[in-house]
């Protein structure tokens, strides 16, 4: 089955009792049973949900894999991958990952005494070098947040197989309809679905997808024993909004490209983060891994002045100033004050998040439109 067809179908079905093609649904915390433990496979809400299920399905197979699990935001799915490490294990990064994601790593496990590594993943050697005996997970993100880098995650898979470590792909970005992590090497995909997945910015969701079952174990095991679950609703509003994924996909690429191309000839902007430049540094592995470049780009100013780049995310009047990203409608965000605020300064600037850098989340609105309100906005 192609992507547009699985998005439709894959995991649901009308429903059996009344026909209703539309998942419906299922606002119960718990199931009656037969006789003592004989009911029809719910129990109990936290550990499963037909509308949950559904969903879970769906996303399974969209990222071809054989297992996915659900949880109540993108955080709590990364909660969960930690959560199979255990006091002692290191964590190997990428440097330029979601701020939040960095925060759940160094505030709240590294008090558990998981060490966390931080490193650029463009460079292969560099994550040899960090790996050791306690080293347990490659924690990637690719397209990286604000800075649209790409990581060669086939390359990473195979550091992660020759040193018998994990490897999770954070696949917020790129969306299964651009790039399927699980085939080029990975165990397991991580979504914030509060982004494109869910795509209308109405739901805030995780999830994970592996095809391994020993990690699938652990993962239901944690999702049901910490309860980070998600609602039968937001799951319902999940599955309808994945429906025209691959649709909504089409346009925010293109239009991002559209945008691209005109930041990068405006005589303010000194340089345009887009993976479907030629010039961009990991240009061919983007090509080699995705399907298409994305909705995102950021871009920074001439003269690298704070108070330029906040007066034009507020001179804007199509694209809204505001955190996240993914949805139909096109935002603009400041990375350094707003998303990776959480970052110290020092660590943030090597990195390359600059005060002037502007971050976009293109919408699938016309793209004239939106060109028109960047002229207006620099
Ligand atoms: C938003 C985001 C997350 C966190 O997801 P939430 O649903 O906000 O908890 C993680 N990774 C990336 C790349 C994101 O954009």
């Amino acid at each position: 089955m192609k992507f547009g067809t699985k998005a439709i179908h894959a995991g649901v079905e009308a429903d059996t009792a009344t026909g209703a093609i539309m998942t419906p649904i299922y606002q119960t915390s718990t199931y009656v049973q037969d006789g003592v433990g004989n009911h029809k496979g719910y129990a109990y809400s936290r550990t499963q949900n037909p509308t949950r299920s559904s969903l879970e399905r769906n996303l399974a197979a969209l990222e071809n894999g054989k297992y996915a699990a659900c949880f109540g935001s993108g955080l709590a799915a990364i909660d969960c991958v930690i959560k199979m490490l255990k006091p002692g294990d290191e964590v190997i990064s990428t440097n330029d990952l979601y701020g939040g994601s960095y925060r759940l790593f160094k505030t709240i496990f590294e008090k558990y005494g998981i060490v966390f590594h931080f490193v650029d993943m463009k460079d292969v050697v560099e994550v040899h070098r960090m790996i050791n005996d306690n080293t347990k997970l490659i924690w990637v993100e690719t397209p990286t947040n604000p800075l649209l880098n790409i990581i060669d995650i086939q390359a990473m898979a195979m550091v992660a197989k020759n040193s018998n470590l994990m490897l999770c792909v954070d696949n917020t970005f790129a969306t299964p309809y651009l790039q399927n992590p699980l085939e080029l090497g990975a165990d397991i995909v991580m979504h914030s679905v509060t982004k494109y997945l869910g795509g209308h910015s109405d739901v805030v969701m995780g999830a994970l997808i592996t095809s391994d079952q020993e990690i699938a174990t652990e993962m239901y095991r944690i999702q049901n024993s910490s309860g980070a679950i998600t609602s039968p609703m937001d799951s319902f509003l999940a599955l309808r909004g994945i429906k025209t994924l691959h649709l909504r996909m089409d346009r925010h690429c293109q239009n991002a490209r559209e945008v691209a191309h005109f930041l990068k000839n405006h005589s303010r902007v000194e340089k345009v983060n887009w993976p479907g430049f030629d010039d961009h540094p990991n240009h061919d592995i983007a090509k080699k891994q995705m399907r298409g470049f994305g909705g995102m780009l950021s871009f920074t100013m001439k003269g690298n002045h704070l108070e330029e780049a906040l007066e034009i995310v507020e001179k804007v009047k199509i694209f809204a100033l505001a955190e996240s990203l993914g949805g139909v409608e096109s935002l603009i965000g400041h990375p350094a004050t707003m998303t990776h605020a959480s970052i110290p300064k020092e660590i943030r600037e090597k990195s390359g998040i600059v005060d002037s850098l502007i971050r976009l989340s293109i919408g699938i609105e016309d793209a004239e439109d939106l060109i028109k309100d960047l002229k207006q906005a620099l």
